[in-house]
């Protein structure tokens, strides 16, 4: 693969992440040039951009994909790499919001995101170090395996799902060695290498027949009397936009950026650790701090751990010393071990933590996964995909979901959040 260096949004342009270092070839796709028409436009080469132009394609739609960096740039190719089914918010959460019914209406369709990915990557070949060897959520407190239990209480007589275990402190200490109070495991979890599911979904992308153009920042969207969108260098007029940025859209649509709120994440890699592995069960693993913790081990071996969150736009100049604390207080007896990798990207969180999803005439958008949206992603554009097809009837139950704006707007919303994430974050020290 040629470098992955770009200038777009090039605050993102730091550290050197694992994923790059160990992606499969991948061709490179020309800027675009020149005035196109297609179907479709889609803006955003992660997974919610490419798995709707993908199903789009796949439905007969002509579709032109934009991408400002490479394929894979921004979040889709950074992340945890932690496949955990459902949304963020938890279904006595969603009862509590939508009642039951619809709880449940919407805890199923989120739930089809798993199934989606694994037919996806067998279905297109797709190399990318699936394991499907569970989630667990590590309870920092003891009040935490108690809601533990009535979260399992409700998915059970609400959702009808049984797909979870309680363990012990003991049971959890099997699958990962830190002392948690105890656990949930979600068995039907796992984890992947993110930059290469996303690569494989950009070549079944191609396969389908999408037209995809790397290093073509989407700078103005024309609303009438068509949709065009344009880049620095051409322009593509079709009948449907849809606007997977996600948190790098930036300016090019207000209504959609209201409401999410970009926030730094960071990630390093460990050197393989051999014999010292930390996570027996090879399970991927997250806890119940605010500012969580989420980590796995690597097809080679490797502890790749996240946390630490910035609410400022600015990366840590240290990304590896500004995770190292979080990782040697979760795993003592990785005192010192060497980070071959560190690197960071943007989470779009929204008010709620659900997602924001929906369109506005013939402009469609799906983003705000909130730190859940590795699989959820590919999910959403398939949903945009059929709604742009004619049948609407999936998106529409999605875009209930739809979070409150950030308060203060655009201007405000960063000083204010920042303000309600640093109280949290306090709390997170106070409890661990
Ligand atoms: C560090 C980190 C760790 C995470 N860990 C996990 C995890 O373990 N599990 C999980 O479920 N979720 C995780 N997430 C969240 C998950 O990665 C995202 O929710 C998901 O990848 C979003 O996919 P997307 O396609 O919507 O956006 P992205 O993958 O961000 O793709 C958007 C693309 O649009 C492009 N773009 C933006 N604006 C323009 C423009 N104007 N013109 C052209 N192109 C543009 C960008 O370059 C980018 O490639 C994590 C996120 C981060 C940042």
């Amino acid at each position: 693969m040629a470098s992955r260096s770009t200038g777009f949004n090039s605050g993102l342009d730091i550290g050197k992440s694992y994923y790059v270092a160990t992606a499969n070839p991948a061709p490179d796709h020309p800027a675009l040039a020149g005035d196109v028409e297609a179907d479709l436009v889609v803006v955003g080469g992660g997974c919610t951009g490419l798995s709707a132009a993908l199903h789009a394609a796949e439905r007969g739609l002509k579709v032109v994909l934009l991408e400002g960096g490479k394929i894979g740039w921004g979040a889709s190719g950074r992340n945890g790499g932690q496949m955990i089914p459902g949304l963020r918010k938890g279904a006595r959460g969603l009862v509590k919001t939508f009642g039951p019914e619809r709880a449940k209406a919407l805890f199923d369709l989120a739930f089809e995101a798993r199934g989606l990915v694994l037919d996806i990557i067998e279905r297109h070949g797709i190399e990318c170090d699936l394991r499907q060897t569970g989630h667990l959520v590590g309870a920092v407190g003891a009040s935490d395996v108690r809601d533990f239990e009535d979260e399992a209480e409700c998915l059970a007589k609400v959702m009808k799902f049984t797909d979870v275990e309680i363990l012990s402190a003991s049971q959890a200490r099997q699958k990962v060695d830190t002392p948690y109070q105890g656990a949930v495991f979600e068995p039907l979890g796992g984890h992947m290498h993110p930059l290469n599911y996303t690569l494989g979904l950009a070549r079944a992308a191609s396969a389908a027949g999408v037209t995809i153009h790397e290093n073509s920042v989407a700078i103005r969207l024309e609303r009438e009397p068509s949709i065009r969108v344009f880049t620095g260098k051409g322009s593509v007029r079709a009948r449907h936009v849809v606007l997977a940025g996600d948190a790098l859209l930036q300016g090019l649509e207000p209504r959609v950026n209201s409401r999410i709120m970009p926030v730094g994440n960071y990630i390093v890699a460990t050197e393989p650790l051999g014999e010292r592995n930390v996570i027996p069960a090879n399970v991927a693993v997250s806890d119940t701090l605010f500012v969580v913790n989420y980590y796995r081990m690597s097809a080679d071996g490797r502890l790749l751990f996240g946390g630490g969150e910035r609410y400022t736009p600015s990366p840590p100049a240290d990304i590896a010393g500004f995770v190292r604390p979080h990782m040697e207080k979760t795993f003592p007896q990785l005192k010192g071990c060497r980070i071959d990798h560190a690197w960071g990207g943007l989470v779009s969180v929204t008010t709620s933590r659900l997602p924001h999803v929906g369109h506005y005439g013939e402009v469609y958008f799906a983003h705000g996964y909130s730190g859940k949206g590795a699989i959820l992603s590919t999910l959403s554009g398939k949903l945009l995909a059929e709604a742009i097809t004619g049948d609407a009837s999936r998106l529409d139950l999605f875009s209930t979901l739809t979070p409150l704006p950030f308060p203060g707007g655009t201007a405000l919303r960063g000083p204010l959040y920042v303000l309600g994430m640093l109280w949290y974050a306090m709390r997170d020290r106070l409890r661990h």
